[in-house]
């Protein structure tokens, strides 16, 4: 090797989170993310609305488990923003292929994508918001598959929420409760009625889910679904969700 590349990759060394060297990312863990997205909210406990009402639609890549896990960790929190450029592109051409699902539900309408809030404390602490940058993806993918769609960040969290790492289902539910509000911005920009999809990172109870839908739903806005890259699997699911056939995408009832 060129001796300066070498003294550069002793200083700066390049791997993979899952651990493989002189890779940003590997061939595998770039593998997982391809999708196709599938519908994942039977695994959320905490998007039953407890009112007769279906849960809304969430489609993930990939389950969060094993390599998965250390991608987005390492994305969101341990300051590799360079994973935005496999991230990005992933959800992208994901949501691409929630274009025509998403169509038949909106009948020529546009859509507002909207990103899930993170905490003031997380946002401080990752000086940036990853959430925006899967938002950004949604919106340009669905752009691709002839959606119009734009970015609305129309939520934001209420001081008191603090951060869901560490709470259980049931802690992170109280945590949750009310703890999502439209921002001036969003209720200015939705307008009277908008249909929305929703973008987090990764799905686990559903419960930050649900009190985003709830927040848009007070407000009198559709929450059609939901987009994520990882979803925790639930005992219950197959064992390789990754495998089923782009016929799991489902579809939108959108309600009235
Ligand atoms: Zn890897």
């Amino acid at each position: 090797m060129h001796p300066v590349r070498e003294l550069a990759r002793l200083l700066l060394p390049v791997a993979c989170p899952c651990g493989e060297l002189d890779v940003r990312w590997c061939a595998r863990c770039a593998a997982l993310l391809a999708g196709p997205p599938v519908r994942v909210e039977h695994g959320a406990p905490r998007l039953d609305r407890l009112d007769g009402v279906r849960p809304v639609p969430v489609w993930a890549l990939t389950p969060y488990t094993g390599p998965v896990r250390d991608v987005v960790v390492h994305w969101k929190d341990r300051g590799r923003a360079d994973l935005d450029r496999l991230v990005a592109p992933s959800l992208r051409r994901a949501a691409a292929q929630l274009g025509p699902v998403l169509s038949a539900a909106l009948r020529g309408a546009a859509v507002a994508v909207v990103p899930v809030p993170s905490t003031s404390a997380a946002r401080r602490a990752r000086s940036r918001d990853p959430v925006s940058v899967l938002a950004r993806a949604v919106a340009d993918g669905l752009h691709d598959a002839g959606v119009q769609a734009r970015v609305v960040p129309a939520l934001a969290r209420r001081s008191s929420g603090r951060d869901q790492v560490g709470l259980g289902a049931r802690a992170r539910g109280r945590n949750l409760a009310g703890a999502v509000r439209m921002t001036r911005h969003g209720t200015r920009t939705l307008g009277q009625r908008s249909a929305c999809i929703l973008v987090d990172d990764v799905l686990t109870t559903g419960a930050t889910l649900a009190a985003v839908e709830r927040a848009l739903e007070q407000d009198g806005h559709d929450v059609l679904g939901a987009t994520v890259l990882a979803a925790t699997p639930s005992p219950a699911a197959a064992p390789d969700p990754v495998a089923r056939p782009p016929s799991a995408l489902g579809e939108i009832l959108v309600r009235t």
